[in-house]
């Protein structure tokens, strides 16, 4: 799960990181009245959406940045007004960019320097890890291609924490002096205490700012949280913003299923995640082209198989279906079950293809038999890629 930057400021905030003081803003009026309560000059009313890359994006009405430096609350109602309800498009949304409902007006400082901080789980090293890079306010994937030797890598023990050691290390590495040090090394302390304290994945600064009256501030904030832990994230689950998701997605987490859009139109109903994948990939080896990773899991339920169903025959792209069950825990007459259920409440005009084996496969097969339905059964992986892939070439 992701939040916006103006949610992220709230948690630097509660866990004593330092960031500019900012306001969340939905209309161009809200954004005068929080620059006027922010007060002074010197502000920045920035888009919010779950993407990066604002700054150098351009809003589909051809109005450039999402990122403006203003000095009065004219000028911030001004911008605010030319950015809600537009769509922006950054390297990071696709060409189709996401829609500015919410701003964020904060203070803007002068900037010495830009420098790259990051908190994530590194899966090769089994570690939580800190990235940190003295080329902040770029492309951190560009950085460790071109110019590898200007990113530093430290794990952080698991049960131990991140040591001001290596808190210190991390801050000479970044070429902090002085005074800066001890600022930065408060800074990474409270950043890891609000990223274990909270389930992250993900915590990304880009830029940590070193400003000219000599302080060390947070000034973007990207996160990731666990998905497993969210149970016990009341606070972080709150921040929850749908409307930034893929709706097939948020419909499938309603149900407890793992569903993963893609941009292919075979789609996939699979129990296991290993199956799902290994699904995809012969769809692919067959010349098809998976439009979503679905894994129902091992105990779905009659309902969650129809709502998996639903949520496939939902997406407009899907041009074919393919079922692939080995019953283990999950019994195949379930399956047959929930599929003739959503069949019979949305209607299938799609070619669907079938392979069940394993736990009670005979009932399965028989149910789906007796249902009069068009079902193609297939024999085993590559039967059913083969039978969907060329379903679909006549379909198209
Ligand atoms: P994005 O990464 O989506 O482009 P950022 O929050 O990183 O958005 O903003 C882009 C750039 O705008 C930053 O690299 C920084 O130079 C500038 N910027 C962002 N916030 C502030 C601020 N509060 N004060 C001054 N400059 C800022
Ligand atoms: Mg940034």
């Amino acid at each position: 799960m992701n939040i916006h930057e103006y949610q992220a400021k709230e948690l630097f905030e509660k866990f004593g990181v330092a960031t500019p003081a900012g306001k969340v803003a939905a209309t161009a009026e809200e954004a005068g009245a929080a620059a006027r309560e922010i007060g002074g000059t010197g502000l920045v009313v920035k888009a919010q959406v779950h993407a990066g890359g604002r700054g150098k994006g351009t809003f589909k009405n051809g109005f450039k940045g999402g990122v403006h430096v203003i000095n009065t609350a004219e000028e911030a109602q001004d911008i605010a007004g030319k950015m809600l309800g537009q769509t922006l498009v950054t390297h990071q949304t696709g060409p189709e960019g996401k829609l500015v409902s919410k701003v964020l007006i904060a203070k803007s400082v002068d900037i010495v320097k830009e420098l790259y901080f990051a908190i994530l789980f590194d899966r090769s090293k089994s570690a939580h890890s800190i990235i940190a890079s003295t080329e902040g306010g770029m492309n951190i994937e560009e950085v460790a291609e071109k110019t590898p030797e200007k990113i530093t890598k430290v794990p952080v023990h698991p049960t131990m924490g991140l040591q001001p050691y290596q808190c210190r290390k991390i801050a000479a590495a970044l070429g902090l002096k002085g005074p800066l040090i001890n600022q930065a090394v408060k800074l990474f302390s409270s950043l890891w205490n609000l990223y274990s304290k909270s389930d992250c994945s993900l915590v990304e600064v880009n830029p940590l700012a070193v400003t000219t009256d000599g302080q060390v501030v947070a000034l973007d904030a990207k996160f990731n949280f666990d998905d497993n832990a969210l149970y016990r994230q009341k606070e972080v689950t709150a921040m929850r913003d749908t409307s930034e998701e893929d709706p097939r997605e948020v419909a499938a987490s309603d149900f407890g299923l793992n569903y993963i859009g893609l941009d292919g139109n075979i789609a996939c109903l699979v129990n296991g995640a290993g199956l799902a994948m290994a699904t995809m990939d012969i769809i692919k080896l067959h010349g098809g082209e998976p439009a979503n990773f679905l894994d129902v899991g091992g105990g779905a339920t009659k309902d969650q198989v129809a709502s998996a169903f639903k949520i496939i025959l939902g997406d407009p792209n899907v041009k074919g279906i393919l079922v692939n069950i080995f019953g283990g825990i999950m019994d195949c007459n379930v399956i047959a079950q929930g599929i003739i259920a959503a069949v019979n409440e949305v209607g299938l005009t799609l070619p669907l293809v079938v392979r069940l084996e394993g736990n009670n496969v005979e009932a399965g097969k028989a149910t789906l038999a007796g249902s009069g339905m068009a079902i193609l059964s297939a024999d085993g992986l590559t039967d059913a890629a083969q039978k969907i892939v060329a379903a679909v070439a006549n379909v198209a």
